[in-house]
């Protein structure tokens, strides 16, 4: 016996609970597997047993896949192997064994978790919510390497194991059960009972060679699968590749000669950098969910009412997130016909989520419930929160939070959701500064993760903690912010912005400049990103910037004629592009056709001017101490702005390119009419003494929230 797993004997049936001692998950590690098989040369020696079931003693969690902290720094290749062998090995023993196995799953059940549950003959599932079931592996740059990419196509034909694979997805019990990964669903209380009713069933064979696994089959499977990889991914991932090579050359020979495959191609796409930068930014999620404020002397507000002020796009875009996560909410506006559209609004995200299965009818229709819609004076103390998102006017701004400091309770926190306006200044007005703080939310609401929760100068502890606690509750990932122009991501995104519009304007064309970022790895190109953000809100955000910030940008024109024009982007049919989208021929405002062709740049030239831009503003919120550290505004930029993923972000980036070769080539950029390509004192001074963003030999470097002291202390 061992501290891991605990056994329990009855009559011919053993029960095998996982319990990882001192940790809330079940995760698989060395320690794991030698408990496992030590449970394993049990039941070889006990052939009386008859059935072995494995379950979970962990809330709401079955086992959470690999422990992601083992491939940190230090551990060699060969290490590696050997985990990935013992895997291999362990999963054989277990599928080998006389005894009928059955996995009852309730909670996280995914990568590694799945792989164990995979070697059993039967998978039982809880139809509970927290059961989620998957391989994402990909997602984190690596493949399921303890026999997932092998057994699961034969189980279940290649088809659906690629889908399963190469999406990454984690799937409740009902989709699971469609996709034919496990073989029941009841409710919680009846997994005993009905794991019971499969141990008479007897070992399951499963047909090695399912029609679809014919060599013809997996030949257009493939195909079919390749194409769709690559453009889903521009080619920059390389583990769906290796991962389609892996099942389908694996589907020819022998199990063993496939595990083989799996180790060579774990190996090679562990060593990537890609898969590093992917894991660490699953650990900087991580991390924002567990940010949290030290010092504090009064406990946070437990928030359980909320009232949001301004029923426009994100007013409403917000409330119908907050109440989805069964908050009481309030939906104020002054105009009702306001509140009707946001309402409206609301409706349309909820039916839409009807139809995408995020959530079912009953939901949607107590999500609506709760929301209490108002356009007159109602009574405020109640509130626990209050989020203003009225127009981004600050005297307006001032105003409405003034009138709420007064009618609600003292302890009631008071937000704003402006994209760039001071909190500073919205809360010079107030009697008690204290209660005030940004809780930027992202458009649109229901599709961003990340909110940035920003700090004002007399902002409290309490308020603050208030903020992080109830953010984390509503399921977002908080970046902490300090107050400040642009506070993070806009800070950084509108220099990029602005200058594709200026190499535009020099005579660049849309599709070199939007092709060269997407090629770089970006969802999309920068200007494509304004037609979607709207021109009129670019414009508004960078004016406003332009006027607060110590180093701006250039200025152009030619924002402010596309909205004379009312060329506004996507929400006006046309922009950059016409849409349905095609580039726009005809922008007759900007004289388009008679642009002189500029070629003093290349391609590359452009991609680097636009991305260093990013990197020395980065740059300048860690002179500033904006976030804590570089992991801060990696996070932020991958999270706010789909940032390329895969590169880690900006400054991470900007270590694998190097700091001085980035300086030098600014400074090759930086002239009479663009200044703005001066590299900050901080790349001058990594540069000149050789310092990094990140420690130089680290791969997967996990620090805990509160590890750090304010600034970048990690450029050392
Ligand atoms: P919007 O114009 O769609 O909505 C603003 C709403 O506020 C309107 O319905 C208006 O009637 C209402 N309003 C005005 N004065 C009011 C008052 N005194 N009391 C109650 N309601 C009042 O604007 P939006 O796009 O939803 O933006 C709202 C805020 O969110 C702004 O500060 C904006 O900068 C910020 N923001 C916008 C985005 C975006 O992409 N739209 C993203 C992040 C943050």
């Amino acid at each position: 016996m061992n501290n891991m797993i605990s056994r329990t004997l009855k009559d011919q049936f053993l029960t095998l609970e996982l319990d990882r001692p001192h940790s809330s998950a079940n995760v698989i590690d060395f320690d794991f597997f030698d408990a496992l098989n030590q449970e394993l040369d049990f039941l070889e020696c006990h052939s009386e047993i008859e059935t072995l079931y494995i379950s979970s003693k962990k809330k709401g969690i079955f086992i959470a896949g690999a422990d992601l902290n083992q491939f940190k720094k230090g551990m060699s290749i060969e290490e590696i192997q050997h985990l990935i062998r013992l895997g291999h090995d362990t999963f054989s023993r277990l599928r080998k064994l006389p005894q009928v196995s059955i996995a009852r799953i309730h909670g996280i059940c995914v990568g590694g978790g799945l792989e164990l549950a995979l070697a059993c003959d039967y998978r039982i599932a809880s139809d509970d919510k927290s059961t989620k079931i998957g391989l994402p592996e990909v997602t984190l740059g690596i493949l399921p390497g303890w026999g997932g990419t092998t057994r699961l196509p034969r189980m279940i034909g290649l088809r659906k194991a690629l889908f399963m694979i190469l999406s990454g997805k984690q799937f409740n019990s009902s989709s699971a059960l469609r996709i034919g990964v496990i073989d029941g669903i009841v409710k919680k209380e009846k997994l005993l009972t009905a794991s019971i009713s499969y141990s008479q069933k007897g070992k399951k064979v499963f047909p090695l060679f399912p029609f679809e696994n014919h060599p013809i089959s997996t030949m257009i499977v493939e195909y079919q699968a390749r194409k769709n990889i690559l453009k889903k991914t521009q080619g920059h991932y390389p583990a769906p590749l290796r991962a389609l090579q892996v099942a389908v050359k694996g589907l020819r020979g022998s199990m063993e000669s496939s595990y083989k495959l799996e180790e060579k191609a774990f190996l090679d796409l562990i060593s990537d950098p890609i898969s590093m930068n992917l894991v660490n930014l699953f650990f900087l999620t991580e991390r924002s969910k567990r940010v949290r404020i030290e010092d504090i002397e009064t406990p946070p507000v437990k928030v359980k009412k909320v009232a949001i002020i301004g029923a426009g796009i994100m007013g409403s875009g917000i409330a119908q997130w907050i109440s989805s996560r069964k908050f009481n909410t309030t939906l104020k506006d002054i105009h009702p016909k306001a509140v009707g559209k946001g309402m409206a609004q609301i409706q349309k995200i909820l039916q839409s989520g009807i139809l995408r299965k995020t959530f079912t009818a009953v939901e949607a229709r107590d999500t609506l419930d709760r929301i209490t819609p108002v356009s007159s004076e109602i009574p405020m103390f109640h509130h626990d929160l209050v989020i203003e998102a009225v127009v981004e006017k600050l005297d307006l701004k001032r105003q409405v939070i003034k009138d709420l400091e007064s009618r609600t309770r003292p302890d009631t926190v008071l937000a704003s959701n402006t994209s760039a306006l001071s909190i500073n200044k919205i809360a010079e007005k107030m009697e008690h500064p204290e209660r005030m703080v940004g809780i930027h939310f992202f458009n649109p609401v229901h599709r961003m993760k990340l909110v940035e929760v920003i700090q004002g100068e007399k902002t409290s502890n309490q308020t603050l903690t208030t903020t992080l606690e109830f953010v984390k509750k509503i399921g977002k990932l908080p970046v902490l912010v300090k107050d400040s122009p642009g506070f993070l991501v806009n800070r950084i995104l509108m220099p990029y912005l602005f200058e594709s519009v200026r190499l535009f304007d020099q005579g660049y064309s849309i599709e070199q400049i939007d092709s060269s970022l997407l090629a770089f790895g970006m969802p999309m190109g920068p200007l494509r990103l304004i037609d979607e953000v709207g021109v009129d809100v670019a414009q508004h955000v960078a004016s406003d910037l332009l006027k607060r910030l110590e180093n701006p940008f250039p200025e152009t024109q030619l924002l402010q004629k596309m909205l004379e024009g009312n060329y506004l982007g996507k929400k006006s049919g046309s922009g950059f592009y016409n849409y349905p989208r095609k580039i726009n021929p005809n922008l007759k405002i900007l004289d388009y056709k008679s642009y002189p062709i500029a070629s003093e740049y290349r391609d590359s030239d452009l991609t680097k001017m636009l991305v260093y831009l990013m990197v020395n503003e980065g740059a300048r919120c860690l002179e500033e101490s904006i976030v804590k550290g570089p992991e801060e505004v990696d996070f932020g930029m991958v999270m706010g702005t789909g940032w390329a993923p895969f590169r880690g972000g900006p400054m991470r980036y900007a270590d694998t390119v190097g700091i001085e070769k980035i300086v030098q080539e600014m400074e090759s950029y930086c002239g009479e009419k663009t200044p703005h390509f001066k590299p900050c004192n901080l790349l001058l001074e990594m540069a000149s003494t050789g310092k990094q963003f990140f420690p130089q030999t680290a791969s997967v470097v996990e620090h805990t929230p509160n590890d750090r002291n304010h600034g970048h202390q990690n450029a050392a």
